[in-house]
């Protein structure tokens, strides 16, 4: 009987994934042992180095689309090789270090030839950060309701008045989007996208410190701030639907990258377990460490569970919103238990940073906020049940 249910990855995935697990082991994790552990990128030198290596084999912005120099992969396949990816001290918030390039705001890919072509590509080619920038002073749990910054038409031009808040990358990156009222009157329908560039007068980023060590956030303000139409991205008033959708996506390959960081977390508790006694016996031969690890193993594999039937779904152009949110919610959930039992297994060392266990400790409490806090995606999974 064909159950018609593959419990096996193809071959090529199963390759590609050893393979990214190789540069993660034998290229990023040793230049990271030498570095500052709270440096949010490795070295400039050591970066183009691996990332030539990375391209050469095929291996730069696999997610992204072929036609525009991408690998061309869907949703589930990301979602395989980002659990390897984030596997090392900075995985949680720059997977792979970036050598496998850099993936542009995807509200990008609903642009014109020319945004394309300009934004996309140009991130494709050069590695460039970027930013999205929907988050206000008044509330990120609720854009539709909260967003206040201003985009009013005067001829061929927009001009933006307002601040963003907690917008990543926003002061090093080459663009970004932001999401700014057209309309007051219009609710969700009155809020249009646009693309910010560098440099933009009346566009200014402020980067300030938050428990997370890479992606530094900032705060950016709009003052009379110039913005032509050909970089309205989307109709107007398009913004938060063509937002939203896109970023369903992105929640599977997110939720990958905190199981990935899970399993590099269990795997060290088991290593210590092993080989750490206390009066007398080691770690690993008491009930209560082993059930921590037992809980930490039975949590992981439910979250990849969860991730990899969501991403599927959405590879098979099913509606996967609810699923999205079910990856996003359990996976980060689980990954701030499975952290805090490694740190606990380690003890002091589990503080020291001589170990990833306190940055991923510390960045892993942003994953219950950031992409939508915990209580916004039970509450979009209630909303779904009870349709
Ligand atoms: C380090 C960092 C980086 C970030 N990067 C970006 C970025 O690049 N771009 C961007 O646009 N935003 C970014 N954010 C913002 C992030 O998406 C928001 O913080 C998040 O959406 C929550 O918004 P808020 O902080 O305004 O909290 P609020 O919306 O004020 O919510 C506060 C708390 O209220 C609770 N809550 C909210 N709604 C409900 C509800 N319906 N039912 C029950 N409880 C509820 C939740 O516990 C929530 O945490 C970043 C945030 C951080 C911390």
């Amino acid at each position: 009987m064909d159950a018609g249910i593959g419990f096996e990855l193809g071959p090529e995935l199963k390759a590609l994934r050893e393979q990214v697990g190789k540069i993660i082991r034998e290229e990023i994790i040793p230049i990271e042992r030498r570095i500052d552990p709270d440096a949010a990128e490795i070295p400039e030198e050591d970066y183009r180095r691996i990332a030539l290596k990375t391209q050469a084999a095929g291996m730069w912005c696999m997610g992204s689309p072929k036609q525009y120099g991408g690998g061309g992969l869907g949703a589930f396949e990301l979602c395989v090789l980002s659990e390897e990816m984030s596997q090392h001290r900075m995985g949680l918030y720059n997977p792979g270090a970036g050598v496998f390039g850099r993936t542009p705001p995807p509200v990008i890919w609903a642009g014109t030839e020319e945004q394309i072509h300009k934004y996309a590509v140009g991130t494709l080619r050069n590695a460039w950060h970027t930013f999205f920038a929907i988050t206000e002073p008044s509330g990120g749990s609720d854009p539709a309701g909260a967003i206040q910054c201003r985009a009013v038409r005067k001829g061929d031009t927009y001009v933006l008045n307002g601040t963003k808040i907690f917008i990543s990358h926003a002061h090093e990156a080459e663009w970004g989007v932001v999401f700014a009222r057209t309309d007051p009157g219009a609710g969700r329908g009155g809020i249009t996208c646009f693309i910010i560039e560098k440099g933009t007068p009346g566009f200014t980023p402020r980067p300030f410190r938050t428990i997370r060590t890479s992606a530094v956030p900032c705060e950016v303000a709009f003052e009379d701030c110039a913005v032509p139409i050909e970089r309205r991205l989307g109709p107007e008033g398009g913004g938060l639907s063509l937002c939203l959708d896109l970023l369903t996506r992105l929640r599977f390959p997110y939720s990958a990258c905190n199981i990935g960081v899970g399993v590099a977390a269990l795997r060290m508790a088991i290593e210590h377990a092993k080989h750490r006694s206390t009066f007398g016996e080691l770690l690993a031969r008491r009930q209560a460490v082993q059930w921590m690890l037992a809980d930490s193993e039975v949590e992981l594999r439910a979250a990849r569970w969860l991730t990899w039937e969501g991403a599927w779904k959405a590879d098979r152009k099913e509606d996967a919103r609810m699923e999205a949110s079910i990856a996003k919610l359990y996976s980060s959930e689980v990954l701030g238990r499975v952290i805090d039992r490694a740190v606990q297994i380690h003890g002091g060392y589990g503080v020291s940073k001589e170990f990833p266990l306190e940055r991923w400790y510390r960045e892993a409490r942003v994953r219950r906020i950031g992409e939508g806090p915990s209580e916004v995606h039970r509450m979009v999974i209630a909303r779904n049940l009870l349709r």
